[in-house]
């Protein structure tokens, strides 16, 4: 059987055991035993928390070899304008877009030329109010979406019903590179430039398979770090910014939802205030709200684990680019001229029951019950240092057989004041 593909991968012989990651794992997907970190993949989110947090560089993301780009006679760059705040000093975007020509691409086309048309699209559907279940999720943060169908099923329906930006572009900019190419599909490969393991698992694990756009997925990084090495001389500038101020706001929290008028919105970044919200959500709170927007990265996408500079300098060039450079950006250019399939997802968005205790109700119960009488024993610390993220977390891992030799320290602390033997 094939290899499943984990773009969020974990070194054990780096790993020190510090129990960093797994304080910072939004879905407590992560244990420590015997001083060697593990990831349960079922529950990972893909969210790069712990490729941050981890102080030996024992996590990393993984994401496709630039040789992926030999295997084509001509090469698309899907660059999202996340990618625009990664040189803090080159102010004129053209310059940007333009050299990845010289680090082996034919053609570079804007993610955010398709934001603009999914503006367009979302305001007619706030008008026509067309949609299943109110608020409507942003679908563009995959940490956030496969955070709703593992852990929120029952917002998983108000999810937005078109294709990301990244699909959008990727069908666009296939139909774009046959016409200027003459070539036969076969011959074009279209690959993403990655701000985050997110996108690369939600590309990887077939996302996209049903519609055969995407060839690839590089990362930004590495990307910004072949960039630098091109001299600026060498970059002929033929091709403008399509894009428009508009679908160019999307790479930061609040730009997709600002983009649609007379509707109140909440714009939501960062993993932890993102549950937050979703658990207000679940729990019909927040109901007079029309749309919502999520990143999972603190500022949006600019400040995803792959980009390579400051989040907040990142930020603040997209918003000084916006101001100033791209002021003569304000219209689309693009144009909403397909029939509406073919914007529209097509993958249904499958719910996952990661987090039940048992698919069995009754032994379900009866695994909660001695859960619960092992918690009173536990001493509500959440320390982490019995190598579960929470005391609840660590009598779920007894009940179910995981915890394997771990014990708990603050019951062993209190046992040997007591001169007793601990029994966790
Ligand atoms: S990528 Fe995110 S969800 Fe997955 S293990 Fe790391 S912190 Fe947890
Ligand atoms: S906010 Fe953007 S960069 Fe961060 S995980 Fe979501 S899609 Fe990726």
């Amino acid at each position: 059987m094939a290899e499943t593909f984990r773009a969020v991968t974990l070194d054990a012989d780096k790993c020190k055991g510090c129990i960093n990651c797994m304080r910072k794992c939004p879905v407590q997907a992560i244990r420590v035993r015997n001083g060697k970190a593990s990831i349960d993949y079922d529950k990972c989110i893909s969210c790069g928390n712990c490729i941050r947090s981890c102080p030996n560089r024992a996590i990393s993301a993984r994401y496709d070899s630039y040789d992926i780009l030999n295997g084509y006679r001509y090469r698309v760059a899907l660059l999202p304008s996340c990618m625009y705040g990664q040189f803090p000093h080159i102010y004129d975007a053209k310059l940007i877009l333009n050299s990845l020509k010289n680090i082996g691409f034919d053609h570079v086309f804007e993610v955010a030329r398709a934001s603009d048309i999914l503006s367009l699209l979302k305001r007619e559907l706030f008008i026509m109010k067309d949609y299943k279940e109110a608020p409507v999720i942003s679908n563009v943060c995959p940490a956030c979406v496969e955070l709703i169908c593992s852990r929120y099923h029952s917002l998983a329906d108000n999810l937005l019903d078109f294709l990301p930006p990244l699909g959008v572009a990727a069908k666009l900019a296939r139909e774009e590179a046959r016409e200027k190419s003459g070539l036969p599909d076969g011959d074009i490969g279209v690959f993403y430039l990655s701000p985050c393991p997110a996108k690369v698992q939600q590309i990887k694990s077939g996302y996209y398979s049903n519609i055969k756009e995407l060839s690839g997925v590089l990362s930004i990084g590495e990307t910004c770090k072949k960039l630098n090495l091109v001299d600026v001389a060498d970059v002929r500038t033929d091709d403008d910014i399509k894009a428009s101020n508009m679908g160019i706001a999307w790479s930061t929290c609040g730009g997709e939802a600002s983009n649609i008028p007379n509707t109140k919105q909440l714009a939501v970044d960062g993993i932890e205030s993102v549950v937050g919200v979703l658990k207000e959500l679940e729990d019909g709170k927040l109901k007079d709200i029309d749309f919502v927007e999520m990143r999972a990265c603190q500022a949006g996408c600019v400040g995803g684990v792959l980009n390579i500079t400051n989040t907040f300098v990142a930020k603040s060039k997209i918003h000084t680019l916006r101001k100033t450079v791209l002021l003569n950006k304000n219209n689309v250019t693009d144009k909403v001229d397909k029939p509406q399939e073919f914007y529209k997802n097509n993958w249904k968005w499958e719910t996952k029951d990661v987090f039940k205790l048992d698919g069995n109700v009754l032994k379900a119960m009866e695994k909660m019950s001695k859960i619960e009488t092992i918690l009173k024993a536990l001493p509500g610390l959440d320390c982490g240092v019995c190598g579960s993220p929470t005391c609840r977390t660590f009598a779920e891992d007894i009940v179910n057989g995981t915890a394997g030799d771990s014990k708990c320290v603050g019951r062993i602390n209190e046992s040997f004041r007591a001169g007793k033997n601990a029994r966790l």
